[in-house]
């Protein structure tokens, strides 16, 4: 069995590795945050156990999804022998420099290392390891158990190789693949922070209630979810730490919202928090 290691066990984490623990990989998550890790035990048992509940899952896939999660606080024992490692760890690029580091130690010659980042580089992250060729962007979408596609982001020395391996990946876990060429948030972040971010400004100037402009955005233009729910769900924080780096690269455009500034250093992260630009239970 195939043994897929992933780090950082938040929002994404728990998401990715529940995806690839129904499709029969043995997963390792690894939080280093320890209560983060149990939490995160227990919502991907909640989810899987839901799922089952309602039909999505058989009997044999909830069981077997169950006993092949492990959750590990030692990142050595984590990913020691892991095919594929998908880091998640929060959007920063001297954290996730650190993590590949560690893992390139870790890991033997022929694991993949794949980083779910929304916009940053993984020629950066891949450069400081020794296996370039080896590393690749691999961008889950949120929710991950519902959403279907995987953006594939290669690094000017990732190999063919890898980026195959990536998209059988995918394939075996139920999830379409797009390629995209690396430039700062790739296609999907770069055009949906601008729309959040827009969104969050209209708020800010009270055009309209935060209600009003996500009906409108579903209602008049079919968005599945309004930007602000959208952004509720990613995380204010996550959400920040995108523009931020988008600003830097990119300029003006993308400058964050100041009302989005204020949230975050309010703690109002959106979904994970209890509130954000509305109010969770
Ligand atoms: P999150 O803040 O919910 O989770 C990040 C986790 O990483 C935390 O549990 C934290 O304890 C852990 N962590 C931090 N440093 C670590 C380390 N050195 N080793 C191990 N764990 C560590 O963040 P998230 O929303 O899950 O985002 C994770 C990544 O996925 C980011 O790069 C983000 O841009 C990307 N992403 C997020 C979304 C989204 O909707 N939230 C969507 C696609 C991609």
């Amino acid at each position: 069995m195939s043994k897929v290691t992933v780090v950082g066990s938040g929002v994404m984490g728990k998401g990715i590795a529940y995806a690839f623990a129904i499709s029969g990989y043995k997963v390792h998550v690894h939080d280093i945050n320890h209560a983060i890790l149990e939490s995160a035990k227990k919502e991907i048992h909640a989810l899987l156990g839901g799922s089952f509940e309602k039909g999505f899952l058989t009997e044999e896939i909830y069981q077997s999804a169950k006993d092949n999660l492990v959750f590990e606080p030692d990142l050595q024992t984590a990913a020691a022998g892991a095919e594929l490692v998908v880091e998640a760890v929060l959007e920063r690029m001297d954290v996730k420099l650190e993590v590949f580091k560690q893992l390139d130690q870790i890991c033997p010659p022929e694991t993949v290392l794949a980083t779910n980042t929304s916009t940053m580089s993984p020629t950066e992250i891949g450069a400081q390891t020794s296996r370039p060729e080896k590393v690749i962007a691999m961008h889950f979408f949120n929710p991950v158990h519902k959403m279907k596609l995987i953006e594939v982001i290669r690094g000017l020395e990732t190999s063919e190789e890898t980026v195959n391996f990536i998209h059988k990946t995918a394939a075996k876990i139920n999830k379409k693949t797009v390629e995209v060429n690396e430039f700062p948030g790739f296609v999907t972040s770069r055009m949906n922070c601008l729309i959040g971010n827009e969104a969050m400004n209209l708020l800010m100037e009270g055009v309209a209630s935060a209600k009003d402009i996500d009906h409108a955005m579903k209602l008049g233009l079919n968005h599945p979810m309004g930007p602000l729910e959208l952004a509720d769900l990613v995380g204010l924080d996550t959400r920040l730490r995108n523009m931020e780096y988008l600003h830097a690269a990119l300029g003006e455009k993308y400058r964050p919202c100041p009302l989005l500034v204020k949230y975050v250093k309010a703690g109002r992260l959106g979904k994970k928090s209890g509130r954000g630009f509305y109010e969770y239970n």
